[in-house]
């Protein structure tokens, strides 16, 4: 077990793009605008997880509608790492 330096951040949701998909900055802008809490930001470099908001996440599947399938996962950590399904 390491020690944690820093704040936790994270504690109930956690947000993941698949690499072939983070240095995208169409993607990466598209979700910037699509998520309600700025959990992403678009960069130079493409996506970026704002990890201090992951737990404002309310769970709107935007960001899943915004993406092709497979790109972003919303992991319910509360739930035994559930993932949230894309809008139908
Ligand atoms: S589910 Fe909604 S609030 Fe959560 S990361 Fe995606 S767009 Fe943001």
């Amino acid at each position: 077990m390491s020690a944690e330096a820093g704040p936790r951040h994270g504690l109930f949701i956690d947000v993941e793009v698949a690499p072939e998909h983070a240095s995208d900055p169409g993607l990466a802008r598209k979700l910037e605008e699509a998520c309600p809490v700025d959990i992403f930001a678009a960069a130079d470099s493409g996506v970026e997880i704002v990890r201090e908001n992951l737990d404002e996440c309310v769970l709107c599947g935007l960001c899943l509608a915004a993406s092709p399938p497979g790109a972003v996962s919303v992991v319910k950590l509360y739930d035994g790492g559930a993932l949230l399904e894309r809008p139908a």
